[in-house]
């Protein structure tokens, strides 16, 4: 029945998104309480986890590279909340289970003034078998790299999930994403600090307006949340020196 239930919306996303995998939740034991799928649907069984393809193309642009990766960014995150609304709908419409979005981007949750999603996509990604962590700290799929943006949709029907993926994706000796980061966001032993990245690399006009005193962070959850939602790239030296995206 529940295998039924999965061919049904593989079948459905078939046509809408570059992958899909299934986690299932006992795969979620160590995620942060506030950050478990359980604080985002009650009874959740299942992370349905999709993920959309930004063009290579957008990686080589010789003049407009960060230009085009943000239109393509913020593009997919529009598409992929509308698929994953979309697909909650169809579950619920499928019989008695409840189901509930993951936002592609945002709104995120923040403590202090680091944000975190509802919960953490690629972690739900690598969870759901499509991808694996490399040195970057970031989620590699075998066929699209670190180029998939995500989203998930999570439900309480109990669905089989994927195969997790176990090999590293990193080749022995690459080290290109640490050495190409003009921001220092990774430690000399190679752990990602995400807060240096992204005060290197997210801008928002709004941000030093809105965000400029203690007064203002104290509404950083809504400034970024909604002011801030169609941010600015300014690096994204990463992936492009990226082997696993080309
Ligand atoms: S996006 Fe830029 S600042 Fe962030 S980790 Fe990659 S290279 Fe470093
Ligand atoms: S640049 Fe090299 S080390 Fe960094 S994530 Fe990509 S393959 Fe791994």
């Amino acid at each position: 029945m529940q295998n039924d239930l999965k061919a049904t919306i593989t079948h459905y996303l078939e046509d809408r998104v570059s992958a899909v995998g299934f986690a299932p939740v006992a795969r979620f034991g160590d995620a942060p309480e506030a950050h478990h799928p359980a604080a985002v649907c009650k009874n959740a069984q299942t992370v349905i986890v999709l993920g959309i393809e930004v063009p290579r193309g957008v990686l080589t642009s010789p003049g407009y590279n960060l230009h085009t990766l943000h239109r393509a960014y913020h593009t997919v995150y529009r598409q992929l909340d509308e698929i994953s609304l979309g697909l909650c709908n169809f579950i619920e419409s499928q019989g008695r289970h409840h189901a509930v979005m993951i936002p592609s981007y945002a709104p995120m949750a923040f403590h202090g003034a680091e944000p975190w999603g509802l919960i953490s996509l690629k972690h739900a990604a690598v969870r759901a078998g499509l991808g694996a962590f490399g040195r970057s700290g970031q989620m590699y799929h075998p066929t699209f790299g670190s180029r998939l943006r995500l989203a998930a949709v999570v439900t309480e029907a109990a669905i089989p999930g994927d195969p997790l993926i176990e090999s590293d994706p990193c080749p022995p000796k690459c080290r290109a994403c640490q050495q190409s980061c003009p921001a220092g966001a990774f430690a000399p032993e190679g752990r990602f600090e995400k807060m240096k990245c992204l005060g290197h690399t997210i801008k928002h006009a709004i941000y030093p307006l809105a965000l400029k005193d203690a007064n203002g962070l104290k509404h950083i959850e809504r400034v970024i949340n909604t002011a801030g939602y169609d941010y600015w790239l300014a690096c994204d030296e990463c992936l492009k020196m990226c082997p696993n995206n080309r």
